[in-house]
């Protein structure tokens, strides 16, 4: 087993706290940096990679939740523990949040603490996570090797066929007819197992001949497959999902579109999924690239919408047909008013705007009923399907087929 004491890294905007977890975190045999922004915390998990971190929720320049959503966009899976001096309902809405995100929300800490709560947190988190939480040490237990992941990694994966996509159905909230497929990238890794997207597109990024190359073989890939089911390559459309860093290349429209010239495919049967977050970095060269996507006949969704209203204002004059209601506010629209409230919101103004709305992460049929009462044009989650491979389709479609629908009183 390493030597190496676990590392912990705070956010906390009132320094003071911080130097008084630090210490406390010392004294307990840890090794402890705090952080009071949030530019100076992303660029320390960075550097860091700390193996448990505690987060202020109510910060000076920007919210704790927002932070959750960055940890969840670099793949962070290290033990976090939330404080906050609000109410209870905030941190548990919170954690909620960060676990649905995927992130490990080990405790809440309501603020102030005592310094024995503290130093009982911290102790929890050492013996579960210790061996879980460092670098991959060949010389220990039963765990195979592992090998590092990298962008090369990824790209030899693509050639040596570890790359594999599996597809979750997006339907129509009227009739449930199926409207769209979303194509999802796994990585069944040799040693490593099974390597979701939000683990190894993160890495992908970091090389920008990757990741182009990776979407390229998402569309490509997705698109020969689809072939081979009839229902398919008549009836629906495909999503595939876009990276932002493929965004920064001006000959991006003109590479797709060839690609999907080649492979005898129409382009309005493509969606290209991107996130909120991606186009808000260089928002000019950005809507240069949407632009002449759709003007060449890509429909285009904002993935995981609900992250910022600033982006609501973005989309009146953006060429986006359609967005994706993020899968935090679906999970919570039953449970939580504030989430109950932006859904709504979202597809009253997306409406106004002439955009078709998608809830994504439909877990139960109330959740469904809830969001259909308000108004979302279609939805995608589990209760509808889990993502499948593409030998499981054929069957899943003609099961979803309107005969099907009916006889499960689905409409
Ligand atoms: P996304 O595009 O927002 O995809 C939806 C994610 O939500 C998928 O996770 C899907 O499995 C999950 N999901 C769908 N319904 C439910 C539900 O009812 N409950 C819950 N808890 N989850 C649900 P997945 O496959 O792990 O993908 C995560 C993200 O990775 C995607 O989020 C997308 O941003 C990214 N990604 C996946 N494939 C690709 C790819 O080929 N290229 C790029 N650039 N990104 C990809
Ligand atoms: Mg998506
Ligand atoms: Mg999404």
């Amino acid at each position: 087993m390493s030597d190496r004491p676990m590392r912990l890294l705070i956010l906390d905007d009132e320094v003071a706290v911080g130097r008084l977890l630090v210490r406390v975190a010392e004294r307990a045999g840890w090794e402890a940096r705090s952080t009071a922004t949030a530019g100076e915390f992303q660029v320390q998990v960075g550097v860091d990679r700390p193996d448990a971190i505690m987060l202020d929720l109510h910060l000076g320049d920007a919210d704790g939740i927002e932070q959750l959503r960055f940890l969840h966009g670099r793949g962070y899976d290290g033990t976090i523990v939330l404080m906050s001096g609000f109410a209870d309902r905030v941190l548990d809405a919170a954690r909620e949040l960060g676990t649905s995100l995927g992130l490990t929300i080990s405790a809440i800490v309501a603020k102030p603490a005592t310094i024995e709560e503290i130093e009982a947190v911290l102790a929890a988190i050492q013996m579960p996570d210790r061996t879980a939480a460092i670098e991959p040490d060949e010389t220990h237990g039963a765990a195979p090797s592992l090998g590092p992941l990298s962008a090369a990694r990824i790209d030899q994966g693509m050639i040596d066929g570890e790359l594999q996509l599996e597809y979750q159905p997006i339907v129509n909230g009227k009739d449930r007819a199926v409207e769209e497929i979303e194509a999802l990238a796994r990585w069944h890794h040799p040693t490593r197992g099974l390597v979701m997207p939000n683990e190894f597109i993160p890495i992908s990024e970091q090389d920008t001949g990757v990741i182009d190359r990776l979407t390229m073989w998402v569309v490509r890939t997705a698109n020969e497959q689809s072939k081979r089911i009839h229902r398919l390559a008549t009836e629906t459309r495909l999503a595939v999902n876009v990276s932002a860093k493929n965004l920064r290349s001006l000959e991006f429209p003109d590479q797709l579109a060839g690609l999907v010239a080649e492979l005898g495919a129409a382009p309005s049967n493509l969606t290209l999924e991107i996130t909120e977050s991606a186009t808000t970095s260089d928002p000019t060269a950005t809507m240069d690239i949407l632009t002449r996507l759709r003007l060449k006949g890509f429909r285009l969704a904002m993935d995981d919408f609900g992250t910022g209203f600033s982006s609501l204002k973005a989309l009146v004059n953006s060429p986006f047909s359609e967005i994706k209601i993020d899968k935090s506010f679906v999970a919570n629209v039953l449970a939580s008013r504030d989430a109950r409230v932006i859904v709504k919101t979202v597809a009253h103004l997306a409406h106004d705007m002439g955009l078709k709305t998608v809830a994504e992460g439909a877990e139960t049929q109330a959740v469904v009923d809830q969001l259909l009462e308000f108004g979302v044009d279609s939805v995608q989650g589990y209760h509808v399907s889990r993502p499948m491979p593409a030998n499981r389709l054929d069957g899943w479609l003609s099961e979803w087929s309107a005969a099907g629908r009916r006889a499960r009183g689905w409409c």
